[in-house]
């Protein structure tokens, strides 16, 4: 017990800790919120780098609590701003690692730490995006990811995550800078997600494209 004491401390050392009360932080946020519609692949918004938070506010708050609210709504496990139309480097998550934790939390201003070479293992599994619906494709990524950021506070964090949740903070994190999942496949499997999101149906509102 003393001894696994002592690993949990080393092991949060530094890193934000995501993995407690998540359901009632996750309910808190998401209720004061209200869920948008989704921007989809072809939205101007998801294709260019967005704009750093310099206002750590209410207004910001209020964007993290739609952010949330619209990621339920849309049964999303992470949800940047950009996918709610607002050009903020701003990221929610709500995931499971790899060990079927559940990790919740906010990242403002998000920066993907480069791995060393021991830490580089790639993991190929489905991904699927809020903004390309119905649409699933294998992609390699590291099974591992470290972002460094700021919570909605300002205050510096660095966030941590295995699996399905390394993957996803990889995810959320290119989209801030305009980067689809889907543009880091092959030309025959991006084509192929394009043609499963035109022929489903999403289960959650969306932005039309003009
Ligand atoms: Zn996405």
């Amino acid at each position: 017990m003393a001894q696994h004491e002592t690993d949990q401390q080393e092991i949060n050392d530094g890193f934000v800790v995501d993995t407690e009360n998540t359901e009632e932080r996750e309910q808190a946020y998401r209720e004061r919120g209200t869920a948008r519609p989704i921007t989809v692949v072809g939205n101007p918004v998801l294709h260019k780098e967005c704009k750093d938070v310099t206002e750590f506010d209410d207004k910001l708050a209020a964007l993290i609590d739609d952010m949330f609210a619209s990621q339920r709504a849309a049964e999303g496990v992470g949800l940047a701003a950009n996918q709610i139309g607002v050009d903020l480097k701003v990221f929610v998550y709500d995931c499971p690692d790899d060990e079927g934790v559940r990790h919740v939390g906010v990242v403002c201003n998000p920066v993907l730490e480069e791995l060393s070479q021991e830490e580089r293992n790639l993991d190929e599994a489905n991904e699927g995006c809020l903004s390309v619906p119905t649409a699933y494709a294998e992609l390699a990524r590291p099974d591992y990811a470290v972002v460094r950021g700021q919570d909605a506070e300002g205050n510096p964090v660095k966030v941590r995550g295995t699996g399905y949740f390394a993957r996803c903070l990889q995810h959320e994190t290119d989209h801030l800078y305009g980067r689809l999942y889907i543009d880091r496949l092959s030309k025959r499997d991006r084509k192929d997600a394009l043609k499963q999101m035109a022929e489903g149906t999403p289960r959650y509102e969306t932005v039309p494209n003009d």
